[in-house]
């Protein structure tokens, strides 16, 4: 990569991580502000979508020449909050130090919004016409999305035409796994529903003092929670699950020794399968009597619960209600969200493979579902797009990536900067060189 590139997205990402973006409230627009400034210097056009006028979305394009595949590079500009008393700099200081850029966003996900940018921008420069539009999209609100959608899930609905596509790179994977000497590099491809349920217990209240007389529903459900505590599915695999025990561990096997063989190629591996394999649940708050007096007459235990992509509450519910057993609650499901998949196979696929293969030989791409939830689903929902999640890390690792997303002291290496910058380019030139939608 040129200088100038280099320079160009450590530069841009310091530029956002100095604005505070930490949502709630977010105030994405001052990230926006950046990012079109930016892009306009480098002859894009941009628009500007916002709900309301602190938490903008900005799209640019260039676009396409002879109606071919649509590409989006999204990305979020929201983040999650930082505590500066547990950080060795200030978390909004965009320090380069050690060759890292240091800040709140640099991994999730504001080191890709400079790359993704970058990208276009460098394209635009180099007067790249690709068949299909190339689009780069900034949104807001991401990482709560509670409330009135304020980012994708609201552009999708309100001006799907600024984001329709038929392919996406998100955020999601892209990491750099090594099992027995062989290199994998992540790619999500699907992923499963957000989930939660209440369980709500019903008992009967009366004065603490003379407990007999009254039905603890507090204790009524702590049989409950153990039981969560222990649930386990029935396993089964999906199509990435396979495809990656084939490419990692050799083979496919039955459902129920998939994690045994998992186990004995690297516990990193079946870590990372286990949730994979089937629903899982985890009880994380409870609320009963508000008076240490008063013997609760109903508690409500909330249980954030995640589906595999494809299964149904209604299924999930029967699993459930057979392993609690019969009982004085009723389960109420809050919402679910996310739970879709994207085809393996194809061109996005074979360009990110290729990338892998031709950035360092040897290695292979390979898809995961991740036990979380992205935007990614917003757009499989409303057009059907084929999107992954992959912004390759190679120089730092994993763990290490994975301890400081979220967490103190986040950082990205300037190499893996470039590296994305590079990605993200290659992605966009072979998607743009196709000639048709298929
Ligand atoms: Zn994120």
């Amino acid at each position: 990569m040129t200088a100038s590139l280099h320079d160009e997205v450590v530069g841009l990402l310091r530029e956002l991580i100095r604005v505070d973006t930490v949502n709630p409230p977010g105030n994405e627009t001052r990230a926006v502000d950046i990012l079109r400034g930016y892009l306009q210097r480098n002859g894009l056009s941009c628009e500007v979508y916002a709900r309301v006028p602190e938490r903008a979305n900005l799209v640019a394009r260039i676009p396409g020449a002879a109606g071919g595949p649509r590409l989006l590079l999204l990305s979020h500009t929201d983040t999650v909050l930082a505590d500066p008393a547990e950080w060795t700099v200030d978390p909004w200081s965009g320090e380069l130090r050690d060759g890292h850029v240091w800040g709140r966003g640099a991994l999730d996900m504001k080191g890709q919004v400079a790359a993704s940018a970058v990208a276009i921008a460098s394209l635009a420069r180099d007067g790249f016409r690709p068949a299909g539009d190339l689009i780069f999209a900034a949104t807001a609100d991401e990482e709560l999305g509670e409330g009135e959608p304020l980012g994708l899930p609201w552009l999708c609905e309100a001006h799907p035409e600024a984001v329709r596509c038929e392919f996406a790179v998100n955020e999601g994977a892209g990491d750099r796994l090594e099992v027995g000497g062989r290199v994998f590099y992540l790619c999500a491809s699907a992923e499963k529903m957000s989930s939660p349920f209440e369980l709500r217990v019903r008992g009967r209240s009366g004065h603490a003092s003379t407990p007999s007389v009254a039905d603890n529903a507090l204790v009524k459900a702590a049989r409950l929670v153990e039981r969560l505590g222990e649930f386990s599915a029935e396993p089964e695999l999906g199509p990435e699950t396979e495809a990656f025990l084939v490419a990692v561990c050799g083979s496919v096997p039955p459902p129920r020794d998939a994690l045994e063989l998992a186990r004995g190629v690297d516990p990193v591996v079946a870590e990372m399968i286990e949730p994979l394999l089937g629903m899982t649940v985890a009880p994380t708050m409870i609320e009963a009597s508000r008076k240490r007096n008063v013997i609760p007459g109903g508690c409500t235990v909330t249980v954030d619960c995640r589906l595999l992509p494809g299964q149904t509450q209604p299924d999930a519910e029967a699993h459930l209600r057979h392993w609690l057993g019969d009982g004085e609650y009723d389960l109420v499901w809050r919402e679910g969200q996310g739970g879709t998949r994207s085809a393996l196979g194809t061109a996005l696929w074979d360009a990110i493979a290729e990338f892998v293969a031709a950035e360092e030989p040897g290695a292979t791409a390979v898809p995961i579902c991740v036990p979380g939830f992205t935007d990614s689903h917003w757009l499989r929902a409303a057009f059907g797009t084929t999107a992954y999640g992959f912004f390759p890390l190679r120089a730092m690792s994993p763990d290490v990536a994975g301890r400081l997303i979220h967490a103190a002291d986040e950082r990205i290496a300037v190499d893996d900067l470039e590296l994305g910058v590079r990605f993200l380019r290659h992605v966009a030139r072979a998607i743009g060189s196709a000639q048709d939608m298929s």
